[in-house]
């Protein structure tokens, strides 16, 4: 008998990610990420923040626009331009479905800022994605899930994988073939 021992993706990228990799288990996903034209190659917005570290490697933060900081990134596809959201803090990750949700529901509905794409250091913005997520496992989600989750959850037997606890994306890229990783790296619960 088999069981499914692997973390669902997110409702939010269930259309986009391929079969769970290396690294993937009951409360871990690691999967590329492929748009549905079949396009590998994806240019990333972000709304600026770079931190470079001293070896050389960079990574993507929350970056302070206007009053407020935003954590949202993006994969679009170089082969007809779709857009998929990978993460966006005010909406995805245990803090934001189950706390700021409902304690700061503004949050998500503040406009969110102008993003611009991030090239690797080559010049080349196209590269090749996947993302890693854990999560503190569904026993976790419905321990803590009020009314409305639950609801949701009955809808949507596998809502609760978008209260993930942690996002990673890894880059590799399409010019130059360096591998980005931990490019986007954040604790979201
Ligand atoms: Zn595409
Ligand atoms: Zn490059």
């Amino acid at each position: 008998m088999t069981t499914t021992t692997t973390l669902p993706a997110p409702t939010y990228l269930r259309h986009a990610l391929e079969e769970p990799m290396k690294g993937s288990g009951p409360r871990a996903l690691a999967a590329r990420l492929i748009c549905p034209c079949e396009g590998e190659i994806h240019e990333i917005l972000h709304p600026g923040g770079v931190e470079t570290h001293d070896d050389g490697t960079q990574r993507l933060i929350p970056t302070q626009v206007g009053k407020r900081t935003f954590g949202v990134w993006i994969a679009r596809c170089r082969g007809c331009a779709t857009k998929h959201t990978l993460l966006d803090l005010d909406v995805h990750g245990w803090n934001a479905v189950l706390v700021t949700r409902f304690e700061d529901p503004k949050r998500a509905k503040d406009p969110r800022p102008e993003l611009e794409i991030w090239d690797c250091p080559c010049g080349d913005g196209g590269q090749r994605l996947a993302v890693r997520l854990r999560s503190g496992g569904r026993a976790d989600y419905v321990s803590k899930a009020n009314e409305t989750l639950v609801k949701e959850l009955e809808a949507d037997p596998e809502a609760w994988a978008d209260a993930f606890s942690a996002f990673a994306l890894d880059a590799t890229c399409a010019g130059c073939f360096r591998e980005h990783t931990g490019l986007i790296d954040e604790l979201t619960g």
